[in-house]
């Protein structure tokens, strides 16, 4: 099973798709920890990266499609993946349909994940990651139990380079210009389940999980 979660940042794509991996086989893949990961590493990769996402501008397609199409086949993916913030843009979407159509697959659900804008802001700019486990928190919403700390795994807490105000502002507007015309792309296929990304993480979990149409200990189904 493959499972898309589109939505604007802020939405609680990546924070949904932890939770999915927990209750799945599916592996979580997300674009924007794979360039943070190339950045912290300072490879060519990276640097190339960062002059587009410090800026709150989408890195070239070209890039991002080779970069994922390289990470879903692997093999701790078999079971099928939960692409969190991939695709972002018409030729990305077209890509991976292409790719997974030459592996015998095929994209089985997109969820489609939203808040108001106030509330995407506040989620942006409240923010803070674990460097060690990457587990979101957020000063407003769901502080650590230990400021800068993460409960996880005892990990530094740090706020990303591109949650600042006036880069998510630029981020929303990135979104609605390129990536939002997906959702009706994938209406049209048939694939689009709307979920509101308002209320507690658990509520949303529950929405998505309802949604897929899978429950707590599901799946074990192989990849479609
Ligand atoms: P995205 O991957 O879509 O950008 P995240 O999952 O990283 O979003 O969430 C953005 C921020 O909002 C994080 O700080 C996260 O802890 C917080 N958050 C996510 N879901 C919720 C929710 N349902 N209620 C309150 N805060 C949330
Ligand atoms: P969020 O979900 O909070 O918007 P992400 O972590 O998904 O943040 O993305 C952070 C940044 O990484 C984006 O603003 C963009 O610069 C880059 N990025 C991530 N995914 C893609 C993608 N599919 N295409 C182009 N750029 C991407
Ligand atoms: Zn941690």
């Amino acid at each position: 099973m493959n499972v898309v979660l589109v939505g604007p940042p802020g939405a609680g794509k990546g924070t949904q798709a932890a939770a999915l991996e927990e209750k799945t086989k599916l592996k979580h893949i997300a674009s924007g920890e794979l360039f943070r990961q190339h950045m912290r590493d300072e490879t060519e990769l990276g640097k190339l990266a960062r002059t587009y996402v410090d800026r709150g501008e989408l890195v070239p397609d070209d890039i991002v499609i080779t970069m994922i199409l390289e990470r879903i086949f692997q093999p701790d993916c078999e079971h099928g993946v939960i692409l969190d913030g991939f695709p972002r843009t018409k030729e990305q979407a077209a890509a991976l349909e292409r790719a997974l159509e030459e592996h015998q697959q095929k994209i089985d659900a997109v969820i489609f994940l939203n808040a108001p804008r106030d509330v995407l802001l506040k989620r942006i700019v409240g923010r803070q990651t674990c460097r060690n486990c990457q587990t979101p928190y957020n000063i407003y919403y769901s502080p650590p139990r230990e400021e800068g700390v993460c409960d996880l795994c005892g990990g530094d807490l740090y706020t990303r380079s591109d949650d600042n105000m006036e880069t998510a502002r630029h981020r929303l507007e990135v979104y609605l210009q390129q990536t939002a015309p997906l959702i009706e792309h994938y209406r049209a296929l048939g694939l689009l389940h709307e979920v509101d990304g308002l209320g507690d993480i658990h509520e949303v979990t529950a929405r998505l999980v309802r949604e897929l149409g899978i429950n707590g200990e599901l799946p074990h189904q192989p990849r479609t």
